[in-house]
Protein backbone atom coordinates (compact mmCIF):
# COMPACT_ATOMS: atom_id res chain seq x y z
CA UNK A 1 0.00 0.00 0.00
CA UNK A 2 1.09 3.33 -1.33
CA UNK A 3 2.93 5.64 2.06
CA UNK A 4 0.35 8.38 3.23
CA UNK A 5 1.65 12.24 2.79
CA UNK A 6 2.12 13.82 6.14
CA UNK A 7 -0.10 16.93 6.17
CA UNK A 8 0.29 18.95 9.12
CA UNK A 9 -2.93 21.16 10.21
CA UNK A 10 -3.19 24.83 11.94
CA UNK A 11 -6.76 25.53 13.44
CA UNK A 12 -7.32 29.23 14.09
CA UNK A 13 -9.60 30.38 17.10
CA UNK A 14 -9.77 34.03 16.63
CA UNK A 15 -11.18 34.83 19.94
CA UNK A 16 -9.09 36.84 23.01
CA UNK A 17 -10.68 38.26 26.39
CA UNK A 18 -9.14 41.24 25.30
CA UNK A 19 -6.77 42.63 23.03
CA UNK A 20 -3.08 43.19 23.82
CA UNK A 21 -1.43 46.34 23.07
CA UNK A 22 1.35 44.97 20.67
CA UNK A 23 -1.10 42.18 19.31
CA UNK A 24 -2.00 42.60 15.26
CA UNK A 25 -3.14 38.99 14.74
CA UNK A 26 -6.86 38.14 13.64
CA UNK A 27 -8.71 37.80 16.71
CA UNK A 28 -11.18 40.09 18.67
CA UNK A 29 -13.38 39.53 21.56
CA UNK A 30 -16.72 38.02 21.60
CA UNK A 31 -19.64 36.56 23.25
CA UNK A 32 -20.24 32.80 24.04
CA UNK A 33 -22.74 32.74 21.38
CA UNK A 34 -20.74 33.72 18.38
CA UNK A 35 -18.31 31.57 19.38
CA UNK A 36 -20.43 28.60 19.46
CA UNK A 37 -21.74 29.61 16.23
CA UNK A 38 -17.81 29.74 14.77
CA UNK A 39 -17.08 26.42 16.12
CA UNK A 40 -20.28 25.09 14.39
CA UNK A 41 -18.86 26.34 11.24
CA UNK A 42 -15.10 25.20 11.83
CA UNK A 43 -16.20 21.37 12.05
CA UNK A 44 -18.37 22.73 9.01
CA UNK A 45 -15.43 23.35 7.33
CA UNK A 46 -12.90 20.62 8.96
CA UNK A 47 -15.56 17.80 7.65
CA UNK A 48 -16.03 19.24 4.03
CA UNK A 49 -12.57 19.63 3.66
CA UNK A 50 -11.41 16.46 4.51
CA UNK A 51 -12.32 14.24 1.92
CA UNK A 52 -10.08 16.11 -0.28
CA UNK A 53 -6.68 15.11 1.44
CA UNK A 54 -7.32 11.77 1.56
CA UNK A 55 -3.59 10.68 0.65
CA UNK A 56 -2.50 12.20 3.74
CA UNK A 57 -1.66 11.05 6.82
CA UNK A 58 -1.79 14.25 9.72
CA UNK A 59 1.23 14.42 12.02
CA UNK A 60 0.57 17.84 13.54
CA UNK A 61 -2.37 19.44 15.01
CA UNK A 62 -1.98 23.39 16.59
CA UNK A 63 -4.75 24.96 17.80
CA UNK A 64 -4.00 28.41 17.82
CA UNK A 65 -5.03 31.60 17.79
CA UNK A 66 -6.35 33.81 18.99
CA UNK A 67 -6.83 32.30 22.08
CA UNK A 68 -8.36 28.70 22.24
CA UNK A 69 -8.16 28.22 26.03
CA UNK A 70 -11.22 30.86 26.15
CA UNK A 71 -13.05 28.16 24.31
CA UNK A 72 -15.61 25.81 26.96
CA UNK A 73 -12.80 22.68 26.95
CA UNK A 74 -15.75 20.56 25.54
CA UNK A 75 -15.60 22.72 22.43
CA UNK A 76 -12.21 21.78 21.56
CA UNK A 77 -13.40 17.90 22.63
CA UNK A 78 -15.81 18.33 19.59
CA UNK A 79 -13.05 20.12 16.93
CA UNK A 80 -10.99 17.52 17.55
CA UNK A 81 -13.53 14.79 17.19
CA UNK A 82 -13.99 16.57 13.69
CA UNK A 83 -10.87 16.32 12.87
CA UNK A 84 -10.53 12.71 13.05
CA UNK A 85 -13.45 12.13 11.39
CA UNK A 86 -12.67 13.98 8.57
CA UNK A 87 -8.82 12.85 8.36
CA UNK A 88 -6.74 9.96 8.91
CA UNK A 89 -4.53 11.61 12.06
CA UNK A 90 -1.32 9.42 12.77
CA UNK A 91 -1.49 7.67 16.08
CA UNK A 92 1.60 9.50 17.46
CA UNK A 93 0.30 12.94 16.07
CA UNK A 94 1.48 16.21 18.21
CA UNK A 95 -1.35 17.77 19.30
CA UNK A 96 -0.76 21.17 20.65
CA UNK A 97 -3.30 24.21 21.93
CA UNK A 98 -2.07 27.54 22.84
CA UNK A 99 -3.26 28.51 25.95
CA UNK A 100 -3.56 31.70 28.16
CA UNK A 101 -2.83 31.74 31.95
CA UNK A 102 -5.72 33.99 32.23
CA UNK A 103 -8.55 31.71 31.22
CA UNK A 104 -9.13 29.24 34.10
CA UNK A 105 -6.79 26.36 33.14
CA UNK A 106 -7.76 24.37 35.87
CA UNK A 107 -10.67 22.20 34.96
CA UNK A 108 -9.75 22.45 30.97
CA UNK A 109 -6.68 20.74 31.33
CA UNK A 110 -7.87 17.10 32.31
CA UNK A 111 -10.51 17.39 29.22
CA UNK A 112 -7.78 18.80 27.07
CA UNK A 113 -5.77 15.57 27.77
CA UNK A 114 -8.75 13.51 27.30
CA UNK A 115 -9.71 15.06 24.16
CA UNK A 116 -5.98 13.92 22.66
CA UNK A 117 -4.00 16.88 23.67
CA UNK A 118 -0.48 16.20 24.27
CA UNK A 119 1.33 19.39 24.04
CA UNK A 120 0.25 22.52 25.62
CA UNK A 121 1.81 26.34 24.19
CA UNK A 122 1.24 28.64 27.40
CA UNK A 123 1.69 32.07 26.71
CA UNK A 124 3.34 33.87 29.80
CA UNK A 125 5.65 36.30 28.07
CA UNK A 126 7.42 37.58 31.10
CA UNK A 127 7.91 36.79 34.72
CA UNK A 128 7.71 40.63 35.78
CA UNK A 129 4.23 41.20 36.39
CA UNK A 130 4.69 45.26 35.83
CA UNK A 131 5.36 44.31 32.36
CA UNK A 132 2.51 42.28 31.33
CA UNK A 133 0.73 44.85 32.61
CA UNK A 134 2.48 47.32 29.90
CA UNK A 135 1.96 44.22 27.44
CA UNK A 136 -1.86 44.60 28.33
CA UNK A 137 -1.73 40.75 29.36
CA UNK A 138 -4.46 39.51 31.29
CA UNK A 139 -3.09 37.28 33.53
CA UNK A 140 -0.46 37.62 36.39
CA UNK A 141 3.07 35.68 36.85
CA UNK A 142 1.48 33.98 39.58
CA UNK A 143 -1.34 33.05 37.35
CA UNK A 144 0.67 31.05 35.38
CA UNK A 145 2.57 29.60 37.76
CA UNK A 146 -0.66 27.62 38.85
CA UNK A 147 -1.59 26.63 35.48
CA UNK A 148 1.65 25.58 34.62
CA UNK A 149 1.87 23.46 38.09
CA UNK A 150 -1.87 21.67 37.04
CA UNK A 151 -0.28 21.08 33.57
CA UNK A 152 1.89 19.06 35.46
CA UNK A 153 -0.10 17.51 37.88
CA UNK A 154 -2.42 16.48 34.63
CA UNK A 155 0.69 14.53 32.99
CA UNK A 156 1.37 17.14 30.36
CA UNK A 157 4.92 15.91 29.83
CA UNK A 158 5.27 18.39 26.70
CA UNK A 159 4.91 22.27 27.52
CA UNK A 160 6.50 25.16 25.65
CA UNK A 161 6.08 28.73 27.35
CA UNK A 162 6.60 31.72 25.38
CA UNK A 163 8.36 34.50 26.32
CA UNK A 164 9.23 37.92 24.66
CA UNK A 165 11.83 40.13 24.97
CA UNK A 166 12.05 43.94 24.42
CA UNK A 167 9.31 44.90 26.35
CA UNK A 168 8.61 48.76 27.03
CA UNK A 169 10.36 48.70 30.22
CA UNK A 170 11.79 45.44 30.44
CA UNK A 171 16.23 45.54 31.21
CA UNK A 172 18.23 42.98 30.95
CA UNK A 173 18.50 42.42 34.45
CA UNK A 174 14.65 41.91 34.56
CA UNK A 175 15.09 39.67 31.46
CA UNK A 176 17.71 37.45 33.65
CA UNK A 177 15.11 36.61 36.25
CA UNK A 178 12.19 36.05 34.11
CA UNK A 179 14.99 33.16 31.95
CA UNK A 180 15.84 32.15 35.33
CA UNK A 181 12.23 31.49 36.84
CA UNK A 182 11.23 29.87 33.88
CA UNK A 183 14.47 28.11 33.37
CA UNK A 184 13.76 26.83 37.01
CA UNK A 185 10.66 24.97 36.21
CA UNK A 186 11.85 23.06 33.59
CA UNK A 187 9.44 23.43 30.36
CA UNK A 188 10.00 20.90 27.51
CA UNK A 189 10.36 23.73 25.46
CA UNK A 190 10.82 27.90 25.12
CA UNK A 191 9.92 30.38 22.35
CA UNK A 192 11.63 33.77 22.91
CA UNK A 193 10.47 36.44 20.52
CA UNK A 194 11.71 40.04 20.39
CA UNK A 195 8.65 42.54 20.36
CA UNK A 196 7.68 43.64 17.07
CA UNK A 197 5.93 46.95 16.77
CA UNK A 198 3.48 47.03 14.63
CA UNK A 199 1.29 49.09 12.49
CA UNK A 200 -2.56 49.74 13.77
CA UNK A 201 -2.18 48.34 17.48
CA UNK A 202 -1.59 50.53 20.57
CA UNK A 203 2.11 50.05 20.86
CA UNK A 204 1.86 50.80 17.06
CA UNK A 205 0.73 54.38 17.95
CA UNK A 206 3.34 54.75 20.66
CA UNK A 207 6.39 53.68 19.33
CA UNK A 208 5.82 53.39 15.73
CA UNK A 209 7.00 55.50 12.90
CA UNK A 210 4.51 58.23 13.88
CA UNK A 211 4.33 57.64 17.47
CA UNK A 212 2.21 60.40 19.55
CA UNK A 213 -1.32 59.56 17.63
CA UNK A 214 -4.43 58.71 19.59
CA UNK A 215 -4.54 58.43 23.28
CA UNK A 216 -2.72 60.76 25.76
CA UNK A 217 -1.98 57.88 28.31
CA UNK A 218 0.33 56.27 25.87
CA UNK A 219 2.63 58.90 26.63
CA UNK A 220 3.22 57.88 30.09
CA UNK A 221 4.27 54.37 28.84
CA UNK A 222 8.20 53.95 29.20
CA UNK A 223 10.63 53.59 26.44
CA UNK A 224 11.51 50.76 24.57
CA UNK A 225 15.18 48.91 25.56
CA UNK A 226 17.74 50.54 23.37
CA UNK A 227 18.91 48.39 19.99
CA UNK A 228 21.91 47.02 21.85
CA UNK A 229 19.52 46.39 25.05
CA UNK A 230 17.44 44.18 22.87
CA UNK A 231 20.81 42.23 21.60
CA UNK A 232 22.09 42.25 24.74
CA UNK A 233 19.32 40.00 25.71
CA UNK A 234 18.86 38.02 23.07
CA UNK A 235 22.51 36.93 23.74
CA UNK A 236 21.45 36.09 27.64
CA UNK A 237 18.94 33.89 26.41
CA UNK A 238 21.23 32.04 24.49
CA UNK A 239 23.48 31.75 27.08
CA UNK A 240 21.39 30.91 30.14
CA UNK A 241 19.05 28.72 27.91
CA UNK A 242 22.21 26.84 26.76
CA UNK A 243 23.80 26.15 30.31
CA UNK A 244 20.45 24.75 31.34
CA UNK A 245 20.92 21.71 28.89
CA UNK A 246 18.10 23.84 25.87
CA UNK A 247 19.20 23.18 22.78
CA UNK A 248 18.57 26.05 20.34
CA UNK A 249 17.34 24.54 17.27
CA UNK A 250 15.63 28.13 15.66
CA UNK A 251 16.47 31.92 15.48
CA UNK A 252 13.81 32.27 18.00
CA UNK A 253 13.33 28.64 19.80
CA UNK A 254 15.02 26.39 22.34
CA UNK A 255 14.05 22.78 23.29
CA UNK A 256 15.27 20.09 25.59
CA UNK A 257 16.50 16.96 23.73
CA UNK A 258 14.00 15.35 21.39
CA UNK A 259 11.45 18.15 22.45
CA UNK A 260 11.42 20.53 19.34
CA UNK A 261 7.96 21.46 18.20
CA UNK A 262 7.32 19.06 15.10
CA UNK A 263 4.55 21.61 14.00
CA UNK A 264 7.06 24.58 13.41
CA UNK A 265 10.06 21.87 12.10
CA UNK A 266 7.35 21.23 9.65
CA UNK A 267 6.99 24.28 8.42
CA UNK A 268 10.44 25.43 8.27
CA UNK A 269 11.22 22.47 6.34
CA UNK A 270 8.74 22.45 3.52
CA UNK A 271 6.03 20.33 5.30
CA UNK A 272 2.86 20.50 3.74
CA UNK A 273 0.21 22.13 6.05
CA UNK A 274 -3.74 23.07 5.38
CA UNK A 275 -4.95 26.18 8.10
CA UNK A 276 -8.61 25.80 9.17
CA UNK A 277 -10.37 28.62 10.11
CA UNK A 278 -11.26 32.39 9.94
CA UNK A 279 -7.87 33.83 7.70
CA UNK A 280 -5.74 30.64 8.03
CA UNK A 281 -3.21 30.06 5.50
CA UNK A 282 -2.25 26.97 3.72
CA UNK A 283 0.56 25.75 1.55
CA UNK A 284 -0.49 22.47 0.29
CA UNK A 285 -0.14 20.27 -3.49
CA UNK A 286 1.92 23.32 -4.32
CA UNK A 287 -1.06 25.88 -3.95
CA UNK A 288 -0.82 28.50 -1.51
CA UNK A 289 -4.57 29.76 -0.03
CA UNK A 290 -5.60 32.12 2.52
CA UNK A 291 -8.84 31.67 4.23
CA UNK A 292 -11.70 34.15 4.32
CA UNK A 293 -10.45 37.20 6.68
CA UNK A 294 -13.99 38.37 7.37
CA UNK A 295 -15.80 36.49 10.38
CA UNK A 296 -19.15 37.52 9.15
CA UNK A 297 -18.46 36.30 5.91
CA UNK A 298 -16.98 33.35 6.86
CA UNK A 299 -20.42 32.30 9.27
CA UNK A 300 -22.26 32.46 5.84
CA UNK A 301 -20.47 30.20 3.76
CA UNK A 302 -22.17 26.53 2.78
CA UNK A 303 -19.31 24.12 2.81
CA UNK A 304 -22.29 21.40 1.64
CA UNK A 305 -21.98 23.37 -1.68
CA UNK A 306 -19.06 25.60 -3.26
CA UNK A 307 -18.00 27.22 -0.20
CA UNK A 308 -14.31 26.04 -0.07
CA UNK A 309 -13.79 27.54 -2.87
CA UNK A 310 -15.28 30.40 -1.59
CA UNK A 311 -13.46 30.29 1.36
CA UNK A 312 -9.89 30.33 -0.11
CA UNK A 313 -10.11 33.31 -2.15
CA UNK A 314 -7.25 33.65 -4.47
CA UNK A 315 -5.28 30.48 -4.64
CA UNK A 316 -1.54 30.92 -6.14
CA UNK A 317 -0.03 28.74 -7.61
CA UNK A 318 3.78 29.05 -6.38
CA UNK A 319 6.00 29.20 -8.66
CA UNK A 320 10.00 27.19 -8.63
CA UNK A 321 11.41 30.73 -8.19
CA UNK A 322 9.44 31.11 -4.95
CA UNK A 323 9.54 28.02 -4.19
CA UNK A 324 13.74 27.82 -3.74
CA UNK A 325 13.45 31.48 -2.01
CA UNK A 326 10.81 30.02 0.66
CA UNK A 327 12.97 26.78 1.09
CA UNK A 328 16.17 28.98 1.85
CA UNK A 329 14.00 31.44 3.83
CA UNK A 330 12.52 29.35 6.14
CA UNK A 331 15.72 26.76 6.21
CA UNK A 332 18.15 29.03 7.36
CA UNK A 333 16.20 29.66 10.85
CA UNK A 334 16.69 26.56 11.69
CA UNK A 335 20.13 26.52 13.18
CA UNK A 336 21.23 23.34 11.38
CA UNK A 337 20.49 25.03 8.01
CA UNK A 338 19.97 23.40 4.88
CA UNK A 339 21.79 20.76 2.67
CA UNK A 340 22.59 20.40 -0.74
CA UNK A 341 20.90 17.27 -0.97
CA UNK A 342 17.48 18.10 0.22
CA UNK A 343 17.15 20.98 -2.55
CA UNK A 344 18.59 18.81 -5.22
CA UNK A 345 15.92 16.12 -4.12
CA UNK A 346 13.06 18.90 -4.32
CA UNK A 347 14.52 20.91 -7.41
CA UNK A 348 16.67 18.78 -9.08
CA UNK A 349 19.33 21.12 -9.18
CA UNK A 350 22.40 21.91 -6.88
CA UNK A 351 21.73 24.55 -4.88
CA UNK A 352 25.50 25.94 -5.68
CA UNK A 353 24.09 26.36 -8.77
CA UNK A 354 21.44 28.68 -8.12
CA UNK A 355 23.28 30.75 -4.92
CA UNK A 356 26.42 30.04 -5.39
CA UNK A 357 27.44 33.78 -5.70
CA UNK A 358 25.54 34.19 -3.00
CA UNK A 359 26.69 31.74 -0.58
CA UNK A 360 29.95 32.63 -1.41
CA UNK A 361 29.48 36.57 -0.59
CA UNK A 362 27.67 35.77 2.98
CA UNK A 363 30.32 33.27 3.73
CA UNK A 364 33.47 35.93 3.08
CA UNK A 365 31.46 38.14 5.79
CA UNK A 366 30.87 35.78 8.03
CA UNK A 367 27.26 35.24 8.30
CA UNK A 368 26.83 32.09 6.54
CA UNK A 369 28.94 28.87 7.31
CA UNK A 370 29.50 25.85 5.18
CA UNK A 371 29.64 22.45 6.74
CA UNK A 372 30.40 20.04 3.44
CA UNK A 373 27.44 20.61 1.63
CA UNK A 374 25.42 21.59 4.57
CA UNK A 375 25.04 25.60 4.93
CA UNK A 376 23.87 27.71 8.31
CA UNK A 377 24.04 30.76 9.46
CA UNK A 378 26.49 32.04 11.43
CA UNK A 379 26.26 34.16 15.33
CA UNK A 380 26.80 37.27 13.16
CA UNK A 381 24.14 35.71 10.59
CA UNK A 382 21.59 35.42 12.99
CA UNK A 383 22.18 38.89 14.65
CA UNK A 384 21.54 40.16 10.71
CA UNK A 385 19.16 37.35 9.63
CA UNK A 386 16.91 39.62 8.23
CA UNK A 387 19.47 40.74 5.58
CA UNK A 388 21.31 37.43 5.29
CA UNK A 389 17.53 35.62 4.37
CA UNK A 390 16.42 38.91 1.97
CA UNK A 391 19.49 37.90 0.05
CA UNK A 392 18.38 34.69 -1.35
CA UNK A 393 15.64 36.48 -3.08
CA UNK A 394 15.51 35.80 -6.89
CA UNK A 395 15.45 37.96 -9.45
CA UNK A 396 13.02 38.18 -12.57
CA UNK A 397 9.73 36.13 -12.92
CA UNK A 398 8.58 32.87 -12.28
S1 LIG B 1 -3.69 36.74 23.75
FE1 LIG B 1 -2.37 36.44 21.96
S2 LIG B 1 -3.70 36.60 20.16
FE2 LIG B 1 -4.85 37.41 21.94
S3 LIG B 1 -4.51 39.61 21.83
FE3 LIG B 1 -2.94 38.76 23.22
S4 LIG B 1 -1.18 38.33 21.89
FE4 LIG B 1 -2.96 38.64 20.56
Amino acid sequence: MARKKSLELYIHIPFCVRKCLYCDFLSASCCGQEQAEYMDQLRSEILASGPWYEGYEVETVFIGGGTPSILEPEQITLLLQAVRRAFAVAEDAEITIEANPGTFLGKKLPIYKEAGINRLSLGLQSASNDELRWLGRIHTFEDFLKCYQWARMEGFSNINVDLMSAIPGQTVESWRNTLRKVIMLKPEHISAYSLMIEEGTAFGRRYGAMPGQGEDSLALWPELPGEEEERGMYYLAQSLLGEAGYEQYEISNFSRAECRCRHNVGYWTGAEYLGLGLGASSCVKGQRFSNETDREKYQKLDFSLDGLELLHGHIHLQSRKERMEEFMFLGLRMLEGVTDMAFTREFGIHMESIYGKVMEDLTKKGLLKQKGTRIALTGLGIDVSNYVLSCFLLDGEG
